[in-house]
């Protein structure tokens, strides 16, 4: 009898852990926010089914969403009850967000948009609101810009050079004061080898503050990284 209540009791503790967790995926509570920036040629180089339909990618960092995070698992919450996409933005911020938020793959820019906020943007719909979430996505676009603080440290696009994680994320740390993430696609033509694919700057709570990233899994550890 014992025997039998105890497992009882532990089946029902396990159905509303998971309840929990699934609740937890789409309901639109998140600790801080990812803002990921993504180095177009690597997008075409190693991410997708079709080529790109710009034969030449832009050579300069573009946002590939800002994205409402949890600590215990930075995934979710992800596809929240929030009103969908609406295109309703103004024709400047619009022009604003073809040079710092164009789709790179398919060329279709209000697409990616739609698909970023309907996934991501929903499920901060609290603290803002669709003009404000692309509004302030480009403003954190414009107020540090990775290419040059690259740049700046003699990291540009080369076709034999590496780099080690720390190379990469020291000149970024030195002028946001904050840990930056990377994130690296794996080269598809050779074992072992890596792409620098996007940079992840992190916000607190309200989208105003930077604050460090924590490591999670987004680059091999030692093996050298190529920007190409
Ligand atoms: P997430 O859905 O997690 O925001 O991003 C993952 C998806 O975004 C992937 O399917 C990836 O291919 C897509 N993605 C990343 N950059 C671009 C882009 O510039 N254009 C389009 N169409 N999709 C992109």
């Amino acid at each position: 009898m014992a025997m039998l209540k105890s497992s009882l009791a532990f089946l029902v503790l396990a159905s509303a852990f998971f309840l929990c967790f699934i609740m937890s995926i789409g309901d639109g509570s998140y600790d801080y926010f990812q803002f990921v920036q993504q180095w177009p040629p690597t997008n075409c180089r190693v991410h997708i089914k079709q080529p790109c339909s710009n034969p030449r990618p832009l050579q300069y960092f573009t946002i590939h969403g800002l994205w409402p995070s949890n600590y215990s698992n930075p995934t979710i919450p992800s596809n929240c009850t929030g009103p969908q996409f609406k295109k309703i933005l103004s024709p400047q911020l619009r022009s604003s967000l073809m040079r710092s938020w164009p789709d790179v793959e398919s060329g279709n820019d209000t697409r990616f948009w739609a698909g970023e906020w309907n996934k991501h943007g929903t499920c901060s719909e609290q603290t803002l609101n669709q003009m404000q979430y692309f509004d302030r996505s480009h403003q954190m676009w414009s107020s540090f810009n990775i290419t040059k603080i690259l740049k700046n440290a003699s990291i540009v696009p080369h076709p034999t050079q590496t780099w080690k994680y720390s190379d990469i994320v020291s000149p970024i740390k030195k002028v946001t004061q904050t840990t930056p993430l990377l994130r690296c696609k794996r080269d598809p033509a050779k074992p072992k080898s890596q792409f620098l694919h996007e940079v992840v700057l992190c916000y607190e709570y309200h989208a105003l503050q930077l604050i460090d990233c924590n490591r999670t899994a987004g680059c091999w550890n030692n093996v050298d990284i190529k920007f190409q």
